[in-house]
């Protein structure tokens, strides 16, 4: 668990200075933002704060006695989904932990997921629209900033229409904000909103389900803590999903398995491995075909496997067979 105690002040005061001077607002909002109910509240909402919600904590004497109650949650940093045990003492989220009923983090957290209060309580968190001017962040009042954001929107619309905006949402927007923010493209004239994962998982639906038969993974934890070899190829969990990593690092540790790590960097997830290969950039597929040249070759595949799961595998072949590896 990560307490930080502070008067509330950053080390430099820029920010602070520049809350300074606010414009008390008063400036109309753009019809499109009225109407569509997407003012401050709505805003607020895409953050996951309902309206009203975000005001000044009142400092009072601290009532040790009173019960705690723990909140089951999940980290929102990765795609790991570690379970965040919440403790919040009359109202206020005064600690976490991890949970050790979990199977996904089995009572760890990463660094990013032991500071997850820190996203409401951290004295350096967004609170109000910021404009940078002359290379300085300054605060602006909420009225300022719809204005300004839907007078530029209002300039496209006109000169290239709702179609020329593309509305993409973020992957860590709640449900309730991702809802709204699907409203705001169509209250806007487009359809042409979507998620942020779409950039990744569009290409891995596309590739997996016609591989595989089903658009998402189609392993777990457990099988890694089982597997006798682990290959990571073009990923880094030590860094981008560093709880996971304890899953390889037990499937090594335990179960004696082999970790070869493929990439062009000696990261992180590299020093753990048994086997690193250094790769030049922008050559996975001669790899990979490289490797499956020499499955093709000695009979390794799993012929039942491909019997009941995959087909166009003959191409495959025909295809494998032209990028034989030096001295093969
Ligand atoms: S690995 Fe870290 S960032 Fe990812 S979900 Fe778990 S605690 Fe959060």
């Amino acid at each position: 668990m990560l307490l930080k105690r502070s008067d509330g002040r950053a080390a430099k005061q820029r920010l602070a200075s520049a809350y300074q001077g606010l414009s008390g607002g008063g400036l109309d909002r753009r019809g499109f933002l009225r109407q569509a109910g997407l003012g401050g509240a709505g805003l607020a909402a895409l953050g996951g704060i309902g309206p009203g919600a975000v005001r000044p904590a009142a400092a009072g004497p601290t009532n040790f006695g009173a019960p705690i109650e723990r909140r089951k949650n999940v980290c929102t940093h990765c795609s790991v989904g570690c379970t965040v045990i919440a403790e919040v003492q009359e109202g206020v989220w005064v600690g976490q932990e991890p949970a050790w009923e979990s199977p996904l983090n089995r009572g760890t957290h990463c660094a990013k997921g032991a500071s997850v209060r820190e996203l409401v309580h951290g004295d350096r968190r967004l609170k109000y629209p910021m404009k940078l001017v002359g290379g300085e962040w300054r605060r602006i009042g909420w009225d300022q900033a719809l204005d300004e954001i839907a007078d530029k929107l209002m300039a496209v619309r006109q000169a290239s229409g709702p179609d020329s905006v593309f509305w993409l949402g973020s992957a860590k927007m709640s449900n309730e904000g991702s809802y709204l923010f699907r409203k705001l493209g169509a209250f806007w004239g487009t359809n042409n909103t979507d998620h942020q994962a779409r950039i990744c998982h569009s290409t891995t639906v596309a590739g997996v389900a016609n591989t595989w038969g089903y658009g998402a993974m189609t392993n777990s934890y457990n099988d890694i803590r089982n597997s006798r070899t682990l290959v990571v190829m073009g990923g880094n969990p030590a860094e981008a999903h560093p709880v996971s990593l304890q899953h390889l690092l037990s499937g090594k540790e335990t179960n004696r398995a082999h970790l070869i790590v493929i990439d062009p960097r000696f990261t992180r997830t590299a020093a753990h491995a048994t086997e690193y290969v250094r790769m030049r950039p922008g050559t996975d597929i001669p790899i990979i075909w490289g490797l499956l040249w020499h499955v093709f070759q000695n009979g390794w595949e799993d012929k039942e496997f491909i019997r009941q799961r995959v087909y166009g595998m003959e191409e495959v072949r025909k295809e494998v067979a032209k990028w034989n590896p030096p001295g093969g």
